[in-house]
């Protein structure tokens, strides 16, 4: 009894451990001297870049650009900036400034790039996280480097970009037009996409991911988290950080360090120097330092390979082997278990009945979890219907709810394995487990290659089921400890899934636990009290749940993100009010009290393609008109050439350009330079009438150019957007509760004003 508690424990003990030592401690680099990195320092960076909300065209953004400036230019360092017009694939158009310096290398070979983004998002994000984290990592970092005195052979380049959250306009300008794009050999990029949690080494290859792993792995980082999953996924997924710009247009690699839990706080009010989790950052250095270390002085010409790598981190450090090994292994593991299965018959040591037995309870508990982890939330999002408005789907108390899950499946699953045990059946109830794994490794191996690691768990199951067959008890010691590599490689991603993907999917959760339970049997086989075991395992979901239950409602720390839009349609002489909120509450309900059941049509780009949910006629206060100037309007062989300038009566920060007749134009510039008409993308097809989104910087007038055939008549629409709705002195719209914060993700706190330009026949 005594043994088997322990044994318990020690599982219990790992599955923890193997969570909480993927990043160092808060206090990893205490009392540096003057050549480590301090971490103080580098909080530092972060508190005075992101104590207020810096995107593009913002007052603070200067700022935040000439503090890093001055900080550069701190460490002896000349400093570039690079400024110039782009357009993006998303059709985000911006005046931007990249900033950068560059360190002689003694070689003239390639240069390292160590890399982040600057600004902030828009309308509300402090931005501490995303970027400053990054900006302060690199600041910080080569302080360090170069008080340290290293010689170095490369080039070392430093490059803050800016509009990376516009649609990485930055990154596009930089790569379009700088000429030291060409020196570049390889890049280090530091990004956020939350406040919390370990950083992600997300590879971005060209083409394989063989060299860069194995120069990563020499670098020796001391908290890697990284796996080829994740690249497999990342790979797959339409990913959008500054260094996919570099990788499709320039051939340039690098690698990604992003942080992605508590992602509550992602783009939103939330994302202040407070809420960045200090060991978060700690993180953030201990890849950068040894790979600076590394990256600056090896050979950067010959990154690229055709061949992959699965690779995984555990507490020992990282592991890999070539994707050519995946089909071997997984055949290796279906051999060696039909041998060691033809062994146990030999021996009559396996039961027909016994391996049913086994089969019906993991199935029976796969099934059973899977639906509750299915239905499992959805029921939740009814009682709590205030979670949808958290728009990314990742509530304040999300992680009691995987742990609750978690805890529910367990209690079940031991429930279920009370039902079919006996003293003597553990190898047989072993049998279905590594055939379900067999499978998946093979289905694995076949749709996701970068998961393949999970077929070394398969091998230690294997391992315990023949000592199972050898005797009929063996040290549960031993099959203790042979059981720690399941839950090392498998129980962070137990969590991850839900984290990185949304509570939607926590039904990732409830099906890993219980694969992972079923490799764990040749120790949980053994216990008898399966079923004291289940009750305690519920009480405890149980007592999880209420909880999270009394963390549900909206509050200070974890406020309710809340919309409210007013729009002024100068077409039509009528103002409205508009919000994204299905729940409205104290903050905005007053201006729904009359909502109108017509929908007009304004539509803005979202991350999740919301939706305006209520609308309703608002009192008109005559928003200055911006003037438009038509200067040019001629027709020379059967074109006609129009050139016009819009100049704003107000601070705006960006003006949406829509066209219903997108198709019509031969050319059009703006402010200039040219743009696209004729892309067909998620962003600009039939159904969107969207031409460009203009962001507004120093003022600069927006001046629009195009020619189109004689015939042809133009149709250009403009929505100026300014998100100063809570200083409009004429609108009056209190400040928001302190358990309110403006929704992320949408256009939010706004005065917009929808105008049609009228062109002479
Ligand atoms: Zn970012």
């Amino acid at each position: 009894m005594f043994k088997k508690i322990i044994a318990i424990l020690i599982l219990c003990l790992a599955a923890y451990t193997s969570i909480k030592t993927q990043l160092p401690l808060d206090n990893f680099i205490d009392n540096p001297t003057n050549k480590e990195f301090s971490n103080k320092k580098a909080f530092n960076h972060v508190q005075q870049l992101g104590h207020a909300a810096h995107s593009v065209g913002t007052d603070f953004h200067e700022t935040a650009a000439s503090y890093i400036i001055d900080e550069l230019e701190k460490l002896g360092l000349d400093v570039q900036t690079q400024e110039g017009n782009s357009f993006s694939d998303w059709g985000t158009f911006a005046k931007v400034k990249n900033i950068s310096a560059r360190i002689k290398g003694t070689d003239n070979s390639k240069a390292l790039v160590l890399m982040s983004h600057y600004d902030s998002a828009g309308h509300s994000s402090k931005g501490a996280s995303d970027a400053a984290s990054g900006v302060a990592t690199v600041l910080e970092g080569i302080r360090a480097f170069i008080a340290e005195g290293h010689s170095h052979k490369n080039d070392i380049i430093i490059l803050f970009t800016d509009g990376e959250e516009l649609g990485l306009n930055g990154a596009r300008l930089f790569v379009k037009e700088h000429p030291w794009t060409k020196d570049i050999g390889l890049i280090l990029n530091f990004e956020a996409r939350g406040s919390g949690g370990p950083s992600f080494t997300l590879v971005e290859t060209t083409d394989g991911n063989a060299v860069l792993m194995n120069e990563f792995i020499k670098a020796n980082p001391t908290f890697p988290v990284a796996n080829s999953l994740a690249y497999s996924i990342y790979k797959k997924l339409p990913n959008d950080t500054d260094l996919t710009v570099f990788r499709k247009e320039a051939n340039i690699q690098g690698f990604n360090f992003a942080f992605i839990d508590d992602h509550y706080d992602y783009h939103a009010a939330l994302d202040t120097p407070e809420r960045l989790d200090n060991n978060t950052l700690s993180h953030q250095a201990s890849y950068l330092m040894p790979l600076l270390a590394h990256f600056s002085n090896a050979n950067l010409n010959n990154l690229s390979s055709t061949k992959n790598n699965v690779y995984f981190n555990s507490p020992l450090g990282m592991h890999s082997y070539p994707f050519t090994w995946i089909l071997p292994l997984v055949i290796i593991a279906l051999v060696l278990f039909i041998l060691i299965f033809i062994y146990g018959k030999r021996h009559k040591k396996l039961k027909g009945k016994e391996i049913s037995k086994g089969f019906f309870a993991l199935f029976s508990t796969l099934i059973i979890n899977g639906v509750i982890g299915f239905f499992g939330w959805k029921l939740i999002l009814r009682i709590y219907p205030h979670y949808n408005e958290i728009l990314h789907g990742f509530t304040y108390n999300g992680h009691l709810y995987i742990l609750f899950f978690v805890l529910l499946s367990l209690s079940i699953t031991f429930y279920i394995y009370k039902k079919v045990y006996t003293s003597t059946n553990t190898k047989e109830l072993l049998l279905a487990p590594i055939v379900v794994w067999i499978v998946l490794n093979f289905v694995i191996s076949q749709v996701l290659e970068g998961a393949s690691f999970f077929v070394i768990p398969l091998f230690f199951a294997l391992g315990l089921f023949f000592f199972l067959l050898q005797k009929e008890k063996p040290n549960l010691f031993a099959m203790t400890l042979l059981c720690l590599p399941a839950i090392f490689i498998l129980v962070p991603f137990i969590p991850q899934f839900p984290i990185a993907l949304g509570l939607k999917i926590v039904v990732s959760t409830s099906i890993l636990t219980v694969l992972l339970f079923g490799l764990l049997l040749p120790v949980f086989g053994f216990i008898r009290r399966k079923k004291s075991l289940g009750h305690i395992l519920l009480f405890a979901s149980c007592i999880v749940f209420i909880i999270a239950h009394l963390n549900n409602e909206f509050t200070p720390e974890q406020p309710k993100p809340n919309s409210l839009v007013y729009l002024q349609d100068n077409d039509t002489e009528k103002s409205y009010w508009l919000t994204y909120d299905n729940i409205l509450d104290n903050w905005n309900e007053t201006y729904f009290k009359e909502a109108l059941s017509e929908n007009i049509c304004v539509k803005f780009g979202s991350k999740y393609n919301t939706k305006f949910s209520k609308i309703a006629i608002a009192e008109s206060i005559n928003i200055p008109k911006s003037i438009i100037n038509i200067s040019v309007d001629t027709v020379i062989n059967n074109e006609r050439k129009i050139r016009l300038c819009i100049l704003p009566e107000r601070k705006l920060n960006n003006i949406d350009i829509n066209s219903e007749t997108r198709k019509i134009f031969n050319d059009f510039s703006i402010n200039g330079t040219p743009i696209s008409t004729k892309i067909e993308s998620k962003f600009f097809n039939d159904k969107s009438p969207k031409l460009a989104t203009y962001y507004v910087v120093n003022k600069e007038p927006l001046e629009l150019s195009f020619s189109i055939h004689k015939d042809s008549i133009p149709h250009i629409e403009l929505i100026e957007v300014s998100h100063d709705l809570l200083s409009n002195k004429f609108l009056n719209v209190p400040k928001r509760e302190d358990n309110m914060i403006p929704k992320p993700f949408v256009i939010n706190d706004a005065v917009l004003v929808k105008n049609t330009i009228n062109f002479n026949e």
